[in-house]
């Protein structure tokens, strides 16, 4: 009896054969048949008018506080380190609220500016919002003793005692030390992924345990009711944000998909490709080159949401990823059940044609990292000159080799593949150059381990290549 689930033989078939290397179908009036919705276009003026609100928000929130202040209070004993503590708890707690916005995971901010950017954006505010809350907690402990007249250990405890909320904010305090200390590079290095996450996780409760002391006791709120309604509307927003972008839209999109596991597939050594089924896959708009968070909901990796980048364009109704095993879960993967239930997040990242600014790109892919070059390869407009380089130690290391052959060959475009150990193939500034002499007419992407995108990066600015015209995607967290 045939098995109700297709063999991924006949999900993915050869390159030859396989409509999806095929140039896009034509109806018979000639145009192009859209088989898949295509996805939006990114709107940089939105990242543009989001930095300029957030910008004048900060500054709304200053001058809050400030407007609060008179001579007589500043004068006062510990008058002007309370002042101090007031100032850096709203600007802090601020700047915590933008650092929440920008792993909300908002669609639109995704596609602008892509997941590594905003990471790094994100981790970059860190030590000024977590810095900012602890001289708020220090300034505001010495400005109180010394207006007590009081010891500071006893003054620290007649605040916890006495003030409504303080011991709760004290907690939630303590939670974000704890998450900043653990995103430590050091620390972090140290920690398993999982770790990380779960304690990253509390950063979450720590805010919410500090909110309603601010509003309680904030100087800025008490008499000042638009000014806390404000205050309460912002931290609302920031928590709806996050509830329907990393909660409530990626289970409303697993929902609607239902997405499958039909086949697991060897590529190279060491790397499978995944090829899940599931309904509406038209309906997802998503460009080549972008990623989702993949939960395998077995009963070892429901809890993990992992980042693999789609390997070839929806299919619908098949979607298919190509995964190294580097850990536990990338290794479990090899093993996945056909029929096994899938949940994504996403689509994320601005690794896609999006970013071009010529009309020839240069693709550069090591390992794994050639898999999302596959699906952008088969997503670059009709018209754009490509080349492309792809590396690995092995010949069979070369990820997807027939596939990406068979799409440059279609475009009429130069394929370059180095085989063997970094040592024995060194790709130099002066090699890319022989191999690409027109590199600097073309955008620059780059994919494949951390220290590989960063040598490409360099050769390419060395060899005169814009910024602007470099794109990357990195593996590594
Ligand atoms: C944007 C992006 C796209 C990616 N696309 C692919 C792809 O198409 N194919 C592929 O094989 N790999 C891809 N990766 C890498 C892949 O996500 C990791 O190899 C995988 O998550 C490792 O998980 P593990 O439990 O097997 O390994 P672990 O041993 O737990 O970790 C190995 C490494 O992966 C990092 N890592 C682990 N879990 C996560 C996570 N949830 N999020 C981010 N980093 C994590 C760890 O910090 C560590 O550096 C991508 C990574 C990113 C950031």
């Amino acid at each position: 009896m045939p098995s109700p689930v297709p063999d991924h033989e006949d999900v993915l078939p050869d390159a030859a054969t396989s409509p999806i290397y095929q140039p896009q179908a034509q109806d018979e009036r000639g145009s192009k048949v859209i088989w898949r919705r295509s996805a939006p276009v990114p709107r940089p003026r939105f990242v543009d008018v989001s930095a300029a609100l957030a910008g004048i928000g900060f500054g709304a929130v200053v001058a809050s506080v400030l407007a609060n202040e008179s001579r007589g209070a500043l004068a006062a004993p510990g008058g002007l380190l309370t002042a101090i503590g007031r100032l850096a708890a709203f600007t802090g707690a601020y700047l915590m609220l933008i650092m929440v916005v920008l792993v909300a995971r908002m669609p639109w901010l995704e596609r602008a500016v892509g997941q590594d950017q905003l990471l790094r954006w994100h981790r970059k505010i860190a030590p000024w919002a977590i810095g900012l809350i602890g001289t708020h907690v220090v300034a505001i402990t010495l400005g109180y003793a010394a207006a007590d007249r009081s010891p500071l250990l006893h003054e620290v405890w007649v605040l916890i005692r006495s003030y409504r909320d303080i011991l709760a904010a004290s907690v939630g305090f303590g939670l974000l030390v704890l998450a900043g200390i653990t995103s430590y590079r050091a620390v972090r290095r140290r920690l398993r992924y999982e770790t990380w996450w779960v304690v990253h996780l509390y950063l979450y409760l720590g805010l919410a345990l500090a909110f309603a002391h601010q509003i309680v006791t904030g100087v800025s709120f008490v008499g000042h009711p638009l000014t806390r309604a404000l205050w309460i509307t912002v931290w609302l927003a920031t928590a709806g944000l996050v509830l329907i972008f990393r909660i409530g839209q990626p289970a409303w999109r697993s929902l609607k998909h239902q997405l499958r596991v039909v086949g697991v597939r060897d590529e190279a050594p060491g790397v499978v490709s995944v090829i899940c089924q599931g309904r509406d896959l038209d309906h997802l708009a998503v460009s080549g080159g972008q990623f989702f968070q993949w939960r395998f909901l077995t009963r070892d990796l429901w809890w993990q949401a992992h980042p693999f980048s789609l390997s070839a364009l929806p299919r619908p109704p098949y979607l298919r990823v190509t995964i190294k095993a580097t850990g536990d879960a990338s290794r479990v993967v090899a093993r996945l059940r056909p029929g096994t239930r899938v949940a994504i997040e996403g689509p994320y990242g601005a690794f896609t044609h999006h970013a071009r600014r010529t009309d020839g790109v240069l693709l550069v892919g090591a390992g794994v990292g050639i898999t999302p070059l596959r699906a952008l390869l088969e997503d670059l407009p009709e018209q754009t000159d490509v080349a492309v380089v792809v590396r690995a130690s092995t010949r069979a290391g070369l990820v997807h080799r027939d596939e990406i052959a068979a799409l440059v060959k279609h475009r009429g475009g130069r394929l370059h593949e180095l085989v063997g150990s970094r040592h024995g193939v060194r790709l130099g500034a002066r090699h890319l150059r022989h191999l690409v002499p027109d590199i600097v007419t073309r955008d620059v992407y780059v994919c494949g381990p951390e220290g590989f995108g960063t040598e490409i990066v360099e050769m390419a600015g060395k060899l005169g290549v814009p910024p602007e015209q470099i794109h990357v995607e990195s593996f590594g967290f």
